[in-house]
């Protein structure tokens, strides 16, 4: 409703990231700042044992670096706003049609308990379901969270978060085309593990997709 809009933006305006400016709600980003970040791509190297790929929207930088670091660990939960129109932006939607289900990287219990949310649902989830995907927040269960992850090398990385993910239990994904969501891809350890459970478990081909990426 119009009213209501018009009501919510004059008493919480909704501001640019990167500069301050003060923006529509369903654009929210300036075009200059956009433009420092954005770089919607199939991420180099991507495609690994268990894994198609992975695409990514943003460079992992400037004022979108921020706004993921607030939402994780600066308890804005309200930055999930930030996400959606760089969503509704990414251009290549049309090469993940077959892929119906949604499953984001989970965070052990522990650590979602500690944190409110897991931050992968407030940047995916209403997008996903507004395109008619099935987004399952439990698809995939954290046994132990991997905290010291960017200390370690990239093969490290691989070893260290062997085994954290499995399936939930009650879950059917035989023969399914699935999208992996994280925030970031840094090394591509997180979503092999992911995808690697995906594909013992049946699933017939698993993509990633994250916000940002400092990868090429
Ligand atoms: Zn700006």
């Amino acid at each position: 409703m119009n009213l209501f809009k018009d009501l919510a933006d004059l008493l919480y305006p909704v501001t640019c990231p990167g500069c301050g400016r003060v923006m529509d709600r369903d654009i929210v980003w300036c075009s200059s700042c956009l433009t420092k970040i954005w770089n919607p791509r199939l991420i180099n190297s991507s495609r690994t044992e268990h894994l198609q790929g992975c695409y990514t929207l943003c460079s992992y930088e400037g004022a979108v670096r921020n706004c993921i670091i607030e939402v994780k660990y600066g308890g804005r939960a309200d930055r999930k706003q930030v996400f959606y129109p760089l969503l509704a932006r990414f251009p290549y939607w049309d090469r993940l049609s077959a892929f119906h289900l949604v499953i984001p990287v989970p965070l052990s219990k522990k650590k979602k308990e500690a944190r409110g949310y897991n931050q992968v649902d407030l940047m995916f989830e209403d997008w996903m379901k507004e395109q008619g995907k099935t987004y399952l927040p439990q698809g995939l269960v954290r046994f132990r969270s991997a905290e010291t992850q960017s200390l370690l090398s990239r093969r490290e990385r691989y070893e260290n978060i062997r085994g954290v993910f499995h399936i939930n239990k009650n879950l059917d994904i035989k023969g399914k085309s699935i999208l992996i969501a994280d925030d970031v891809y840094t090394t591509g350890a997180t979503m092999e593990a992911a995808a690697h459970e995906l594909m013992r478990a049946g699933a017939k081909t698993v993509m990633g997709i994250t916000i940002a990426s400092g990868a090429m």
